[in-house]
């Protein structure tokens, strides 16, 4: 697939010499099939371009599929690639987990090798800025290939994850707050009885606890995002978090966990929601096809 579109790309760009466009078979395709196909990064300077649930990146590296204190798991998706400044700060936290007494980390999705949509599974991971990085401490990390395809990640949640479990220990908490406390990164996503564990046990500076955000899932993997890299002109970043450490939000979540809202009752003369419609290339920066393109 990329390879026919980089043979038209290079014939159309040789005869006509235009700026790069979409080739007219991949017109009307959806995004996530263009981008799942790719197999390896783009020769390009590394950039995300677009924001995290509709971008792509250019120039993207890969994980290492084990260092000395990583594992990236189930590697038959291809999706441990990111940015370099993803790649340096996932080695990074691994190692200040091995510092803290873990063996290390098992690293979960980061993005596919161009970024871009996922043809399952997440909405954002698309700039090569989001990772995955699982819950539980690695037992070891020699885990072979077919191990890392089928080992279990455990879960930490209790009652819908409005507590968490027996499985949690400072050891998360500690690493959550190294990766809270990087200044490359702008919000971490865990499961709401995380947050109120960590609001409950934090004695010292609260600051890091306002990146710390509660959302749905995410008992088995905590998702680190990253800010756009500096001078990264296409690349948008979300709204920061509220200001404060986010607990009494946090503490609401629970709450509606442990005792749901009534749902409200549909306004009839509210127009239908729309379907959700599957991103194309159109969809996505110009510079997307470029990233798409490029050998
Ligand atoms: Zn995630």
């Amino acid at each position: 697939m990329i390879a026919q579109l980089r043979a038209l790309a290079l014939t159309a760009a040789a005869a006509l010499m235009v700026p790069l466009a979409l080739p007219a078979m991949a017109q009307g395709k959806e995004a996530k099939q263009l981008f799942g196909a790719a197999r390896v990064g783009s020769a390009q300077q590394p950039a995300p371009f677009g924001s995290y649930a509709k971008g792509c990146m250019a120039g993207g590296v890969q994980l290492p599929q084990t260092g000395p204190t990583w594992q990236a798991m189930r590697l038959s998706r291809n999706r441990n690639w990111g940015h370099p400044q993803l790649v340096n700060f996932v080695t990074d936290l691994s190692a200040k987990a091995a510092r803290m007494g873990w063996n290390g980390l098992y690293v979960g999705d980061m993005s596919q090798p161009r970024g871009g949509p996922m043809l399952s599974g997440h909405r954002s991971h698309q700039l090569g800025l989001d990772a995955d990085i699982w819950l539980m401490p690695p037992p070891r990390l020699n885990l072979t290939i077919n191990e890392r395809e089928n080992l279990s990640a455990t879960s930490m949640r209790r009652a819908n994850g409005a507590y968490v479990n027996s499985g949690w220990t400072r050891g998360q908490h500690e690493v959550l707050k190294a990766a809270a406390s990087d200044p490359r990164v702008a919000r971490i996503f865990i499961f709401p009885g995380a947050k109120v564990q960590m609001c409950k046990d934090e004695t010292g500076n609260r600051d890091w606890l306002r990146k710390i955000r509660p959302w749905w899932g995410h008992h088995y993997h905590f998702h680190v995002r990253l800010a756009c890299p500096g001078g990264a002109a296409g690349c948008v970043n979300q709204a920061p978090p509220p200001p404060g450490d986010g607990c009494a939000e946090a503490q609401e979540w629970v709450a509606n966990i442990l005792n749901p809202p009534k749902p409200k009752p549909r306004d009839p003369n509210a127009p239908k929601p729309k379907p959700k419609r599957e991103l194309t290339m159109a969809d996505l920066p110009q510079q997307c096809v470029g990233v798409l393109q490029s050998q």
